[in-house]
């Protein structure tokens, strides 16, 4: 499970005290203005964060729109797009350690990669999450901007696991995304089975109806021939592969 809370304090144990004071709305109203922070545990959606984010004014988290999964998923991939990264909100993520023990990771101090929350084998319990105060209605308006443009150029109604591969780094790939390298390498309508790389974006690929893994594994090894074929350049798969261990 998960909740959202406001005005995070120094230590976890206050912070889940003032959850209680939050759930009045004129303590949250109040909070806001003082500290613009939210401790959102690992269980809360994404969608939801940003609504709530939206909703009490807070800035910063608008792009994150139409990303499905929740925060303990988004901090350990540090989702992002254009707009910036999970990470850049994130003040402290507490954390489970191998041994069962808590741990904090902070920022800056805790280093993170693109779309990589860098946690080794830390299991994320929730985060204090630092945002920019707004009025509500302007970060409303720029949540709905951001899915408009995605609507636009994403696959969203459709069934699909996100971006199958990570930019490349912009000089090895002349600043091309990787949807518009699988693009130009003509990658769109590509299939296997019924597995397919949309024809709205070039780096989603969907499900048109009873796909098996093995499709989507062979449609991804033929994605990223094309465009080591056509440009030299070695995609990195941002999907992970999970296997079932051989038995034995
Ligand atoms: C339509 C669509 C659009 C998308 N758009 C974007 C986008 O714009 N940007 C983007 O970055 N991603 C995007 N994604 C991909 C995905 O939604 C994000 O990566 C999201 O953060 C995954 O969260 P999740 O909770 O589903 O994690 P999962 O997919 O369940 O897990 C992802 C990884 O995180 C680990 N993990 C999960 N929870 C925890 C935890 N509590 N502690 C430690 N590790 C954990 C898992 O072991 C796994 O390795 C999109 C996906 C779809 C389907």
């Amino acid at each position: 499970g998960g909740g959202i809370a406001m005005n995070a304090g120094g230590r976890w144990g206050e912070m889940w005290n003032q959850v209680e004071c939050a759930l009045d709305p004129d303590a949250e109203a109040a909070s806001s203005e003082r500290d613009p922070r939210l401790v959102a545990w690992a269980g809360v959606s994404l969608p939801g964060l940003v609504n709530k984010a939206a909703a009490l004014g807070l800035s910063g988290f608008e792009g994150l729109v139409g990303v499905p999964g929740h925060v303990g998923g988004g901090i350990a991939m540090n989702a992002g797009g254009r707009w910036g990264e999970m990470w850049n909100q994130v003040e402290c993520a507490l954390v489970i350690d191998a041994r069962g023990e808590f741990a904090e990771l902070r920022r800056p101090e805790h280093a993170v990669g693109y779309r990589d929350g860098r946690l080794g084998a830390h299991v994320v319990a929730g985060a204090v999450l630092r945002l920019e105060p707004k009025s509500a209605l302007e970060v409303q308006a720029l949540t709905r901007a951001y899915l408009r443009e995605k609507k636009d150029a994403q696959p969203l109604s459709e069934r699909s696991a996100g971006c199958v591969f990570q930019n490349p780094p912009k000089d090895r790939s002349d600043g091309r995304s990787a949807g518009q390298l699988l693009d130009a390498a003509g990658c769109k309508g590509m299939r296997e089975g019924d597995a397919l790389v949309s024809a709205k974006h070039a780096n989603f690929l969907v499900n048109a109806g009873a796909a098996r893994s093995a499709d989507v594994r062979a449609l991804i090894a033929n994605m990223r021939r094309a465009v080591l074929d056509r440009f030299g350049v070695e995609l990195v798969q941002e999907v992970k592969d999970w296997r079932r261990p051989e038995p034995g």
